[in-house]
């Protein structure tokens, strides 16, 4: 595109925007509505929208209406000026210039950046309340439910001033109560409930029992966190069938396997290759011929005829179960991925460092693991639909977000979404003073020099937050500092209430705590603790002084994690203490060289070294884009094909289309139940249930189908054929069949199938719809760098 490089510059350009916004924010002064009534002010407010019931506008937009005021705003200084008034007349707070600014350019559709402790949640709630203002429904989207009904209670007095309606979405409620809340003006939530909301909807049979209202717009907080490290995440429905079988006896004999002998790991740590020595070994220990299987080679170099023809393209079970156990086992470290929780395996999010309540692993892998710890192997089911976060977020006509890391983010926000990002400067200007990385040679001599570091800090009575990079980590780290004589706090993050609790009080002189990665951790640290009866005291010794134990994978983690010192103009401190064994530096400068001579301590002054490691940190960055950007060509395609499928399925759901079909096809039957005097209302309902069914399972289908190949293109990409197009290919193939033969099996349905007056029996012909549903989020396979498969690496050991 030519304006390529314009929109990369507009992207990350704060300037241009600001100076604009300031203007505008200067014409909303503090007391410009100060005199007036509350009638008045809601007066003022209607006057400010140009035309309340506006279609959302949607698409790109242009360079020129970049600056451009929202169609529906008459006049945003005065609409500001009225929000402003409002919150300090409803909050008790007194919104800064600075808020004002973020709320305008959140009403323009950008992304803002805004330090912690800058008061985001109350930005949003007034770009929320601008929003529902010109009558569009708004859907603020925030990092968990415990956030969403605290934000939901903490705003709703603004939100009533206007006689907005608003509520928040949580797991505990019922069908009725979330059709109430959905319906409602402004709807806070967290981003898996409302998606699996989505997900529900498509299962209805009767318009009347869906529970969602599209809303216009969402304001999505953490924005970064939830639209890049979250984006592809695929949320997922799933009914009662039997999952993947076990890998049972062969995590055992994965166990006796020597690395190096018959297997080895990369050096990126995301993938295991059997060695030939390795598969002999397993031929010899389950007594069979070949694991590979002649067909199944022939698969791997042959022609696209052989992957056509289905099961056949896929490498024998056993080959994909060695490898999947051979994953759980090596690859996937407990207490690092993964904890073992009342005889669950509950997966760690990589990009928050908690434990992902709902998320599992795919292709069998969580059943590998289940294996591999000797627990109940559960049931994976049967998927009926998945969303990704992405296309979540892409069903909003139009979106906003806040966060404390836009800007390294800028690049996603726009090839992804068309966002921009506008940095709003923090009210006081920041005071923390950021240290140069004190670089190691060994992750030993670094723990060594963190605990020094910790202890001696912890004398002149500063604060200290420290960030580790998973929960082994953080556990040993507490024990290590408990021998040398300092207390800490975990943050094991297993309530969101208790974890509020922990973070507020950590700004006490002397504290210690321990957590794993900040984002989405949603309360920022006062100094002197919650009440900061000991203010003074820690401001004089510093205020809070973050400890980073290794760099995390994006520079944008790191920010996150500094960020929480020096809010609101508070001293405060960072430093990092990075080791030349971190995963970062292991993966990100992999192949290279680097020659320094290291003090007696381990530490690596060298100017150089410094560099290197941000070098490695860029390395892995670039990974973590490429893999986003494949993976979601898999998925964008995916997602155009339900966009299909929802249309057509709204279709039948709000018209009368599949009994005009079905009844046309099979004349005879449609005039025998008339002629039995089956009122209307029930043969028509009768006939969407039967379309329904159909094009339901056949979705299904369609997506076990798309995952088979996904695996098996892998294989192809030997055959130096580009696996996308090749996915492209077959999955277009496959499904403009779909509709066509759903469509042919419910015609068949209609004409055996008993209708009386209680409608469709369609359990009488053996169709029954899964007994149980439930909902999951999918931890794409962190390992694999491809199509976030497994078996993606199954392709290397054919070579
Ligand atoms: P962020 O999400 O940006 O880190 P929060 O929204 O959690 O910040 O707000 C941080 C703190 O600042 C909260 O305790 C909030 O009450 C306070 N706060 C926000 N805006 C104002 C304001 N205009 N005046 C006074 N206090 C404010």
């Amino acid at each position: 595109m030519a304006f390529d490089w314009f929109w990369k510059a507009m992207g990350s350009s704060p300037t241009k925007n600001q100076k604009k916004s300031r203007a505008v924010v200067a014409q909303a002064g503090a007391d410009r509505f100060a005199q007036a009534t509350d009638e008045e002010l809601r007066d003022h407010a209607r006057s400010t929208i140009a035309n309340a019931w506006p279609k959302a506008s949607s698409g790109q937009r242009d360079a020129e209406d970049f600056d451009a005021p929202q169609p529906s705003v008459k006049d945003a200084s005065a609409l500001l000026a009225v929000l402003r008034e409002a919150a300090r007349r409803t909050l008790s707070m007194s919104p800064f210039d600075v808020q004002m600014q973020g709320t305008l350019r959140l009403l323009h559709g950008d992304v803002v950046e805004m330090a912690t402790g800058e008061g985001k949640t109350l930005t949003g709630a007034m770009a929320a309340c601008g929003y529902a203002l010109q009558g569009k429904r708004v859907h603020v989207i925030t990092v968990n439910s415990y956030l969403a009904g605290r934000d939901d209670k903490w705003m709703g007095p603004m939100f009533d001033f206007f006689g907005l309606t608003h509520g928040a979405i949580h797991e505990d409620l019922t069908s009725e109560e979330r059709r109430d809340i959905y319906n409602r003006d402004i709807v806070f939530g967290a981003i898996n409930e409302l998606g699996f909301d989505v997900l529900r909807d498509q299962l209805i049979t009767r318009n009347e029992d869906a529970v969602r209202a599209d809303a216009d717009v969402a304001v999505i907080d953490e924005a970064d966190s939830v639209m890049v490290d979250e984006a592809l995440v695929p949320l997922v429905l799933a009914g009662s069938e039997p999952g993947p079988a076990p890998a049972g006896r062969i995590t055992d004999l994965v166990k006796s396997m020597e690395e190096g002998e018959h297997f080895h790991v990369s050096d990126d740590q995301r993938n295991v290759f059997l060695t030939d020595k390795g598969a002999a070994f397993v031929e010899k220990e389950l007594g069979i011929d070949s694991l590979y299987g002649t067909s199944e080679l022939d698969a791997t170099t042959g022609s696209a005829a052989a992957v056509e023809q289905g099961a056949e393209a896929k490498p024998g079970d056993t080959l994909v179960q060695v490898n999947v156990a051979l994953h759980a086992e090596h690859l996937l470290t407990r207490d690092v991925h993964y904890i073992v929780r009342e005889g669950k395996v509950a997966l760690i999010d990589g990009s928050r460092g908690r434990v992902a309540d709902l998320q599992r692993w795919p292709d069998g892998l969580q059943a590998a693991v289940e294996a591999k710890e000797g627990l109940a192997v559960t049931d994976g089911g049967r998927i009926l639909d998945q969303i990704t976060i992405q296309a979540l977020v892409g069903m909003y006509p139009e979106v906003c977000g806040m966060t404390g890391t836009a800007i390294a983010a800028s690049d996603q926000l726009r090839q992804f979404y068309d966002l921009f990002v506008s940095v709003i400067e923090p009210n006081v200007p920041t005071k923390r003073f950021d240290e140069a990385d004190r670089v190691y040679v060994s992750a030993e001599e670094r723990n060594r020099a963190v605990i020094e570091h910790i202890v001696e800090v912890q004398r002149t009575g500063q604060p200290q937050l420290v960030g580790t990079q998973d929960v082994a980590e953080s556990e040993e780290l507490a024990e290590a500092l408990a021998e040398a004589g300092v207390d800490c706090n975990v943050l094991n993050a297993k309530n969101h209430e208790a974890e509020a609790g922990v973070i507020a009080e950590a700004g006490r002189p002397g504290s210690v705590t321990v957590s794993t990665q900040m984002a989405g951790r949603g309360t920022d640290i006062k100094l002197g603790g919650a009440d900061e009866a000991e203010h003074d005291q820690v401001v004089e010794a510093g205020g809070l002084h973050v400890v980073g134990v290794g760099r995390y994978r994006s520079a944008r983690l790191d920010n996150q994690l500094r960020g929480r010192a020096g809010r609101q103009g508070d001293p405060g401190s960072s430093v990092f203490f990075v080791s030349l064994e971190d995963d970062v530096v292991a993966i990100g400068g992999a192949g290279e060289e680097l020659q320094a001579k290291p003090e007696e301590d381990g530490l690596l002054p060298q100017k150089k070294v410094l560099q290197f490691v941000d070098h490695c940190q860029r390395v892995t960055e670039g990974q973590m884009l490429d893999i986003h950007a494949t993976t979601w060509k898999y998925n964008k395609l995916i997602k155009d094909q339900r966009d299909i499928i929802n249309e057509r399925r709204q279709k039948l759901l709000t018209t009368d289309a599949a009994w005009e079909d079905l009844s046309y096809h099979d004349v005879d039957k449609a005039n025998e139940l008339k002629n039995r005097g089956i009122e209307q209302a029930v043969l028509e309902q009768a006939a969407r249930e039967v379309m329904l069914f159909h094009l339901d399972s056949a979705w299904s289908d369609h997506l076990a189908y798309l995952d088979d190949i996904r695996e098996s293109i892998h294989l192809r990409a030997i055959a130096r054929e580009s696996p996308i197009d090749e996915f492209h290919r077959m999955s277009i193939a496959a499904f403009k069949d779909l509709a066509e033969s759903a469509v042919e099996k419910a015609r068949e349905t209609f004409s055996e199938v008993e209708i009386d007056e209680d409608g469709a029996h369609l359990e009488g012909l053996g169709l029954h719809k899964p007994s149980a549903t439930w909902t999951y989020m999918v931890n794409d396979n962190p390992l694999s760098s491809g199509g976030g498969s497994v078996v993606g690496s199954i392709a290397q050991m054919f070579r």
